[in-house]
């Protein structure tokens, strides 16, 4: 027999709740173990559960420094705020804003982020940043110039589940002191039958924050650059996955001590931004945006400069772009204010 969780612990307090008011959403779980999980530990690194384009290589936030500089220079270098969800230790911050000021630009900086860890490992590298709880509180005064990697996969999803008897939200139960994912009550709306087992994915909280960002950057001008794991169309299929020590986990097992991500469904993103009225470019692949950024010179001249990190520098390039690595799963979009330019890397 397994041990029941800690009382005290988050798994305790999931599995109390579903034993006293019944199954919760698959949201529900994902929303409690990853706030959880990045409010107590900077999961990032070697050390750490995964690693991310930025930690990989300085020249990740730099071309997206450089990308921003160069579509506000083309739109007659307003004054602009610079902000980022989820930034992680700052690293990308930190690369970019060096980028932007050598060519010129120097906005405020904001950071939507909800982990204290975090906030103190991004004011190590950014100690002008101010902090938001999420965009509501973003100043409204003028352009706002966005990144977002990785940001968006750690959002709660919902599942839906199709069986021989119709379609059913996914649940999350607790049985026999395990985690487990069951068929909720069948729902009563007729949606198109399909094989049972097929699953379906919603992210109720992408949408919305995606929502938000672009009504705000239509109405305000700037541009928003998302880059995340994921789906060019919207499709079936489970996506949900935990990363614990650089390896899969059971995303059922220890909610809140592992990373959950799903893949983004950028096609349900693109239509969230272009129904607020902003423009969308892309997805392409991030092999694709990096390579019309110009990674390949930016890693020769690197090299140049440090030839001791010739090796290092052309593995980090490979990684970031090597279609069986991070060039084809991972996608890149641009979103941006009607009036303002086209994007570079989109073409
Ligand atoms: N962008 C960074 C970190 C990616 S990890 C990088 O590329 O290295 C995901 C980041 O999003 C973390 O900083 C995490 O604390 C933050 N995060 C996760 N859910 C969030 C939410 N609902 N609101 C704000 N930040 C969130």
């Amino acid at each position: 027999m397994k041990a029941s969780p800690e009382p005290g612990s988050l798994a305790g307090r999931l599995a109390r709740l579903i034993e006293t008011s019944g199954p919760i959403s698959v949201a529900h779980y994902m929303a409690e173990a990853n706030a959880h999980y990045y409010a107590t530990r900077d999961p990032l690194g070697q050390a750490g559960d995964f690693t991310t384009a930025p930690e990989i290589s300085q020249m990740f936030g730099e071309l997206a420094g450089l990308w921003l500089a160069d579509l506000w220079t083309r739109a007659g270098r307003p004054l602009s705020h610079y902000v980022e969800f989820g930034p992680g230790r700052g690293t990308l911050a930190a690369d970019a804003l060096r980028a932007m000021r050598k060519a010129g630009l120097q906005p405020q900086i904001h950071f939507v982020e909800t982990s204290p860890a975090l906030r103190e490992a991004q004011a190590g590298r950014v100690p002008e940043a101010r902090w938001h709880d999420d965009s509501s509180t973003l100043p409204d005064d003028a352009p706002l110039l966005v990144v977002a990697n990785e940001f968006f996969d750690a959002l709660p999803i919902r599942q839906l589940v199709a069986t021989s008897e119709g379609w059913h939200e996914l649940l999350v139960a607790y049985r026999g002191g395990r985690f487990h994912p069951v068929p909720g009550p069948r729902l009563p709306a007729p949606l198109a039958a399909a094989e049972p087992g097929t699953i379906v994915e919603t992210s109720p909280a992408s949408v919305a924050i995606m929502r938000q960002l672009a009504g705000r950057i239509a109405a305000q001008g700037g541009a928003a650059l998302i880059v995340d794991y994921g789906h060019e169309r919207s499709g079936t299929g489970d996506t949900l996955q935990s990363v614990e020590r650089h390896g899969f986990a059971d995303p059922w097992e220890r909610p809140g001590e592992r990373d959950l991500t799903a893949h983004v469904d950028f096609e349900a993103l693109k239509r969230a931004a272009a129904g607020e009225g902003a423009r969308v470019a892309g997805p392409v692949t991030q092999g694709e945006w990096l390579a019309a950024m110009g990674i390949n010179m930016r890693a020769t001249l690197l090299a140049g400069k440090a030839p001791e990190r010739a090796g290092e520098i052309e593995a980090a390039r490979e990684r970031l772009t090597g279609p069986d690595q991070m060039g084809t799963l991972f996608k890149a979009m641009a979103v941006t204010a009607p009036g303002w330019p086209d994007p570079a890397g989109f073409e």
